[in-house]
């Protein structure tokens, strides 16, 4: 599998961490632990400007100098976000990060679905990367980011499904056909986002938002990550258009092949190296100790 874990700091006790100081040593080890991993990454991943202090941010922003790396953080999401940082810091969230000094091109700013223009200027003059989550964004009906203003001033952009408790599913490929449609505005216009677009923006403009540029393309070099549709399957019959079929027709039940890192992982739909059985039971233990843990 290729991955990039997020370590969590947040400034109040989970069940990952019962004080700052914890995230911080915990998100080290965890980091120390796939030093060199060849397909798995980590960043640095302070939660929301809401849950996480100046301090936190400070500290946070020395450690990843040090060490070169990343950040991604949920940014601008809400509008209960941006009126806390109103109150509380004066000023929107991003302005607060500027800062702090956290807006570079480290940073992957998730949502931003509250984008004023002078927003978008601080974005394109410090070269964050922002990735987009439209159905997480509609499920908790926060809105949704601005598309074509992002698409045309050049920012550099990814599409994400969120994490499991703000969607139900990590289906990429409905994230990619719920941009495409969300970002028509008028019947007269054409959307924001073309279906190169936005397969561009789950490949390899995620790859750059994650500051991974060893994937993301297929070119001597690099990684050849890649998945095979089946482009006979009933859902993309009769073909006419293969990446607008691809986005508004196609699917994850239509990858019938998978590639990272030179293995394959799934071969005729089925997974190679995994053993369905004990994962979806793990799974399951989760979900009951959660049910009981639950208060
Ligand atoms: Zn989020």
């Amino acid at each position: 599998m290729r991955a990039v874990i997020g370590l969590p700091i947040i400034d109040r006790a989970t069940p990952w961490a019962a004080n700052t100081n914890e995230y911080f040593s915990k998100a080290l080890r965890v980091r120390d632990e796939y030093q060199g991993h060849p397909t798995i990454d980590t960043v640095f991943a302070p939660h929301a400007p809401y849950s996480v202090r100046d301090d936190t941010f400070k500290r946070l922003r020395t450690l990843s100098d040090e060490l070169d790396a990343g950040i991604c953080i949920h940014l601008q999401e809400s509008a209960g976000e941006m009126a806390f940082s109103e109150k509380t810091h004066g000023c929107r969230p991003i302005e607060r990060l500027e800062s702090l000094g956290l807006l570079r091109p480290g940073l992957n700013a998730i949502h931003m679905v509250h984008l004023s223009e002078s927003d978008l200027a601080a974005v394109q003059r410090t070269g964050l990367s922002v990735t987009v989550c439209p159905e997480s964004n509609l499920k908790l009906g926060n809105g949704q980011a601005p598309f074509a203003q992002l698409r045309s001033s050049g920012v550099r952009l990814a599409i994400g499904t969120d994490g499991a408790a703000s969607n139900n599913d990590q289906d990429l490929w409905a994230e990619m056909k719920l941009a495409a449609l969300l970002s028509r505005p008028t019947p007269e216009e054409p959307p924001a986002l073309t279906p190169w677009d936005v397969l561009a923006m789950a490949t390899c403009g995620a790859a750059d938002a994650l500051n991974l540029p060893c994937i993301g393309v297929l070119a001597a070099d690099k990684w050849a990550d890649l998945c095979c549709l089946d482009l006979s399957a009933p859902a993309m019959q009769p073909l006419y258009d293969i990446p607008a079929q691809l986005v508004y027709s196609g699917g994850r039940d239509c990858v019938s092949d998978v590639w990272v890192a030179g293995r394959q992982l799934v071969a005729d739909y089925k997974l190679t190296r995994l053993d369905w059985a004990p994962v979806a039971a793990r799974a399951q233990s989760w979900a009951t100790r959660i049910l009981q843990e639950a208060p």
